[in-house]
């Protein structure tokens, strides 16, 4: 099919909330590591991987191999049956993951993984209210949509029992303090939160280590450590939420949270799981998992072909030591971003851990900027390259790569990015 038939077909037969990225849409026909080719074979280098899913690049062959492999063996059994793939991808998950988080269930996106997150910490801690916080991005049903604090992704009627804390948004601390100096008045402020608008007995806290879709708002080193216990205190648990954060995307660690040395009671995954099969994981402490005995099925959740595409995934990430890789291409990705930031006064702030990187983008007194941002979609397209958009006013750019991208990768892409600002931003002023 032909891009204009594909696209004439799309506003035909799509819910219009299915919406595209550009002007006119790229249509994308094929990919290939960091790469993909649009219908008319044009090729694009790809720095949002399918919003931080392609995590071992486009059609990874080992990934695809057993995919495939699994595929022609049993793609369906439904959990009623248990599988070799699916309790090998659970006990893998149970040795990975940081301290007592041991038993799985699986579903088939990141908003399913948080319901079932939410849902297993009330039936253990018998509390019904959460604590949430504001710029965080949960998933599309009612009750991830009422987590969510961003008012673009809200819609229809949210649910009660959901308590927003403000966000540790350094660049525009919502009580206009300054870190170090401020004490995380952030974290600290969780406390009143819950003692004024909640009945003083909660469920659980439920936070991004690095909050994603908010515009990688990145928390100061000691947030979740003074947060933690003040949620203990009040009866919940920690749910953590790495759909965006996990599998080696932050660089060093196979999970964001491990960069605040703190451990979670329940741990939500997807996203760059299963490199672009559709995998929810919800992995909980075994007493909360047991705190549950009701029945509850995912029909396709488990299935053994995407056990088996994680499983290769993970494989991957481990044998060729891909966090690692984020660490070292980020810190390099990271430099050139900094370098940006003092040639174009556009960007106000860069920030974010391995290749997980943002750039905001602001006019005058921080002002948020979201038409330079569309811009400059529109520049890096024409300079074929990909990249991401997010924060509460679209005026953040969203930088994240295959974890197996290489410094030339990057050094191409700081190349397209500062020729696109300079048409379309102007320069800090040389001092005469
Ligand atoms: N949590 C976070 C942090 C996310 O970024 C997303 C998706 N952007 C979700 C949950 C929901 O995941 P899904 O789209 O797979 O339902």
């Amino acid at each position: 099919m032909k891009k204009d038939e594909i696209l004439k077909k799309h506003k035909e037969y799509l819910f219009p909330s299915v919406a595209n990225y550009y002007k006119e849409p790229l249509v994308i026909d094929r990919g290939e590591g960091c790469y993909v080719y649009d219908v008319e074979g044009s090729k694009y280098l790809d720095f949002f991987g399918g919003i931080l899913t392609v995590s071992v690049g486009h059609c990874n062959k080992k990934v695809s191999d057993r995919i495939a492999e699994q595929a022609h063996k049993l793609q369906h059994t439904s959990t009623l049956y248990p599988t070799e793939n699916i309790v090998t991808l659970a006990e893998k998950l149970a040795n990975i993951t940081p301290g007592k988080l041991q038993k799985s269930f699986f579903t088939n996106s990141g908003t399913e993984a948080n319901e079932t997150a939410v849902f297993i910490a009330q039936q253990f801690t018998k509390n019904q209210e959460i604590i949430a916080l504001r710029h965080s991005y949960s998933g599309r049903s009612m009750l991830a949509m009422s987590l969510t604090a961003h008012s673009s992704w809200r819609h229809g009627n949210s649910q009660g029992g959901i308590k927003h804390a403000v966000s540790p948004y350094c660049y525009r601390c919502p009580f206009g303090l300054e870190y170090p100096n401020c004490d995380l008045k952030c974290a600290t402020d969780i406390e009143e939160l819950i003692l004024t608008t909640t009945t003083g007995e909660i469920a659980a806290f439920m936070a991004e280590p690095i909050q994603g879709v908010g515009g990688f708002i990145t928390p100061p080193k000691e947030y979740f450590k003074t947060v933690l216990p003040i949620i203990k205190k009040y009866g919940g648990v920690f749910l953590c939420d790495e759909v965006q954060t996990g599998f080696g995307r932050t660089g060093q660690r196979m999970f964001g949270i491990q960069h605040w040395e703190v451990e979670p009671d329940i741990m939500t995954m997807a996203k760059g799981i299963a490199n672009g099969a559709p995998l929810g994981v919800t992995i909980a402490r075994t007493d909360i998992a047991d705190s549950f005995t009701g029945l509850t099925i995912s029909t396709f959740g488990g299935n053994p072909v995407t056990m088996a595409a994680a499983l290769a995934t993970i494989e991957v990430i481990q044998e060729e030591k891909l966090a690692e890789n984020a660490y070292e291409v980020g810190g390099f990705l990271r430099d050139g971003l900094d370098g940006l930031k003092e040639k174009y006064p556009a960007i106000g702030d860069v920030r974010g851990m391995g290749l997980m990187q943002a750039l905001e983008f602001v006019g005058e007194n921080k002002t948020p900027d979201p038409v330079t941002v569309k811009n400059l979609f529109e520049e890096m397209k024409k300079q074929k390259v990909l990249i991401g958009k997010g924060g509460l006013y679209g005026n953040v750019v969203r930088i994240a790569p295959a974890l197996n991208i290489s410094k030339n990768e990057v050094s191409e892409f700081l190349k397209c990015l500062d020729i696109s600002l300079s048409k379309i931003v102007s320069k800090v002023k040389t001092v005469s």
